[in-house]
């Protein structure tokens, strides 16, 4: 029996990458800024559509820094949603500022536009909201919102490498769009991330931010941290981007085998096809409704995994239920996102799962229904 992980990182051929490591042997420079950020943020600059782009040692840094550029008032609030991973709400909590978690939407899993207005209060300082599983939030609506209350907008866009909207890159909107280039994400740097963003003056505090604060030789006039992407990870982020498009191809293969096998069952929600949105296949996740279905998720997940097959709980718990905030937030006020979340299991999903293997998968799942 062959063990199936829920993804497998995407590699170049060894020789690329040796290739591509080359000539840091002959410059000596690690990081730091070196040849290999610069290119690389050349490159995705013109890959991603956005005006302005600074790379990151991951997306997490990426999204706290920016938030900590934003500069927004000390203890004030912002509305995210809690069906996203960690890194998300922490990136609000370690700047000190307070969550305020929005329910999502049933379709989609995005933050849901119409409850977002009523969770405004005059502490509310910005947006936060997540393209989970690669799905684009109501970007226009969201936009008119922040627009009427004088917020900023800060995009998780870390689900969303290469996914456009209405042609333009998904990181053109809002303030800030912060991307992940983890090993587990679609495109990946190692480990990795990118912050987007349209002003110079933003741009130039979260340049300081990810290097100590520092301004010059002798000045250091921000509490900065150490978020600096080194060569070797832009080197492997490089040799990626080549292929990435090819992935992504890859990667709609595999989800429309999955497509064609769970489509029309019983008790079974597949995530939507959004209208003018190319999507990079991100994830797959699945909603299952016991009282239709027959089975429960968790049942689900362990005849899965008593297969070798590592489907995730994806996102469960919700954020705002994790033991670190000591039950702090009432989770029934999100209460769609605890409903999907007890519901939803993401399946293995990477560019090189074989359609055989898709096919194994879901005969497993079929079997569930009763
Ligand atoms: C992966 C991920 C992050 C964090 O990215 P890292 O590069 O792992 O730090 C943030 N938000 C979401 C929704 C993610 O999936």
């Amino acid at each position: 029996m062959k063990n199936i992980l829920v993804t497998r990182s995407s590699m170049p051929t060894l020789d690329e990458y040796i290739d591509e490591i080359k000539d840091i042997w002959d410059t000596h420079w690690l990081t730091n800024m070196g040849a290999k950020h610069k290119e690389l943020q050349k490159k995705l600059l013109e890959y991603l559509g956005v005006e302005q782009i600074d790379l990151f040692t991951n997306g997490h840094m990426a999204l706290e820094l920016s938030l900590q550029a934003m500069n927004l008032p000390k203890n004030s609030e912002v509305i995210t949603t809690p069906f996203t991973f960690a890194s998300t709400t922490h990136a609000i909590v370690r700047n000190g500022l307070e969550p305020v978690f929005c329910d999502i939407n049933p379709i989609d899993f995005t933050m849901d536009v119409t409850k977002i207005e009523e969770l405004i209060t005059d502490k509310t300082s910005a947006i936060m909201p997540v393209h989970v599983y690669g799905n684009v939030c109501n970007v226009e609506e969201i936009q008119r919102i922040a627009d009427k209350y004088g917020l900023k907008v800060i995009y998780d866009a870390a689900h969303t490498f290469g996914v456009r909207y209405k042609d333009k890159g998904i990181a053109s909107f809002g303030d800030v769009s912060c991307f992940s280039f983890h090993a587990t994400k679609v495109f990946n740097s190692v480990e990795g991330g990118a912050a987007c963003f349209k002003s110079d003056d933003f741009g130039l505090d979260l340049y300081r931010l990810k290097n100590f604060g520092i301004r010059g030789p002798e000045i250091v006039d921000g509490v900065g941290a150490n978020a600096k992407m080194n060569e070797f990870c832009a080197a492997m982020g490089l040799c990626n981007l080549r292929h990435v498009d090819e992935e992504i191809a890859k990667r709609k293969k595999v989800v429309e085998r999955y497509n064609e096998r769970l489509f029309g069952i019983d008790g079974i929600q597949l995530n939507p096809v959004q209208e003018n949105v190319k999507p990079n296949y991100a994830y797959y996740p699945v909603i299952f409704e016991e009282k239709t279905f027959g089975s429960s998720r968790n049942e689900v997940f362990e005849a899965l995994a008593e297969e070798g097959i590592g489907a995730r709980k994806y996102f469960y718990p919700l954020t705002n239920t994790f033991d670190c905030f000591h039950g702090k937030y009432d989770p029934s006020l999100t209460p769609v996102a605890l409903h999907i979340s007890k519901r939803v299991l993401t399946l293995p999903l990477y560019a090189d799962l074989a359609l055989e293997d898709v096919d194994r998968i879901c005969e497993i799942i079929i079997k569930c229904k009763r």
